[in-house]
């Protein structure tokens, strides 16, 4: 099948040209965003294979299913960039990559509020410079603190263990499918504004859909305990970045780690060190010394690329052979949270 890959970069080109593919599907490597302009570079492919910034909005999907595109390929876990029942309505089957690896999401995580909180970036940058002083890296035991984890799947739950387990924290979840297994580990499911009022630091791992879009925004921030750590993996349209500035302003947000930003599409995963940052509240973000900020960086670990390579490959295998897509395949009912 002739695949053509968008937002490629040499990594990408990487791990799937060391992946098996027994049987040949023949990939273009392209190196633009997918959008209305270039969905043409996809004409004559079968299948498509997008990545998590690039535009499957329905005029670019109708421009695909019309160049005789069949398949949406995602390299992703997340599908909220796909407009589902368009793709529905246009015939176009969709798979992505359901698990590649929850622990690099996890553990980075982990890893940015141990930053965020200890001041390691910080001090990384300080003593290249011969700053040996630690004014200012003042940071927090994480023992015994209470930490809010909202979406306990795959990746929360690894999440919430690793607090609850490892760190010895006190865990509230809020997930619409509790998790017996983190249960019977002490975690409690509660509703967002409990742990709003009694987080220390709150993690976000639930996917963006409509009902989850600005979960954090003005008035949930209202309700949070002052100098709450805020932590998102995830997707950034679950958090209202200007009410994100306006909490750290007056000190109710105690710090901010964020790896995705909501107008991220523009920016992320391209060298914009010479140019002038457009977008002036990532600008303002970037000025609090309590905030740090990845360029959707979590996923990113030699295992994770692999596998993201490994089960695209197959799912392009199981549609040309006219098989089912089992879990990777995507639905307009994956969008409705279980109940
Ligand atoms: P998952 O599907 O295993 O888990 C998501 C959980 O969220 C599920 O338990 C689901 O029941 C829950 N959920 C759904 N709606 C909810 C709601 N309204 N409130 C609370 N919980 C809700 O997904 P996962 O593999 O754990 O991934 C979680 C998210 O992480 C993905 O949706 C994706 O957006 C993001 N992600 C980010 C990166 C990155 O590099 N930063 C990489 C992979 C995934």
């Amino acid at each position: 099948m002739r695949v053509a890959m968008y937002s490629t970069k040499p990594y990408d080109r990487r791990s799937f040209l060391a992946a098996a593919n027994p049987a040949g599907h023949e990939f273009t490597f392209l190196e633009p965003r997918l959008t209305a302009e270039t969905a043409l570079l996809a004409r004559d492919a079968t299948a498509v294979c997008p990545f998590v910034n690039d535009d499957l909005s329905e005029p670019v999907l109708e421009a695909l299913a019309a160049g005789g595109t069949r398949l949406i390929a995602l390299r992703s876990a997340g599908f909220n960039n796909v407009d589902l029942k368009a793709a529905h309505r246009l015939g176009l089957a969709v798979a992505r990559v359901p698990a590649y690896s929850p622990h690099a999401v996890a553990e980075f995580t982990l890893g940015l509020l141990l930053s965020l909180i200890r001041g390691i970036h910080r001090a990384y940058q300080r003593t290249r410079d011969g700053n040996f002083a630690l004014d200012g890296l003042l940071g927090f035991d994480l023992h015994g603190r209470t930490v809010g984890v909202v979406g306990t799947g795959r990746i929360g739950a690894l999440v919430a263990r690793a607090f609850a387990a490892g760190f010895g924290c006190r865990v509230l979840a809020q997930d619409v499918a509790p998790d017996p297994a983190l249960q019977a580990l002490g975690v409690t499911y509660a509703e967002l504004p409990r742990i709003m009022a009694e987080a220390d630091i709150l993690t976000l791992h639930c996917p963006l859909t409509p009902e989850t879009w600005h979960l954090v925004r003005a008035e949930t921030l209202a309700l949070a305990r002052p100098g709450l750590v805020l932590v998102n993996t995830s997707r950034g349209g679950l958090i209202d970045a200007e009410a994100a500035i306006e909490a750290l302003k007056s000190g109710r947000l105690g710090g901010l780690a964020i790896d995705v930003y909501e107008q991220e599409a523009d920016l992320f995963f391209e060298d914009l060190s010479n140019e002038i940052l457009p977008d002036d509240v990532l600008a303002r973000l970037l000025t609090f010394p309590n905030v740090l900020v990845t360029g959707h960086q979590a996923f990113f670990t030699r295992e994770a690329l692999a596998a993201i390579a490994a089960t695209t490959i197959d799912n392009i295998g199981r549609f040309a052979a006219g098989q089912p897509l089992g879990a990777a395949g995507v639905t307009e009912a994956a969008v409705v949270p279980k109940t």
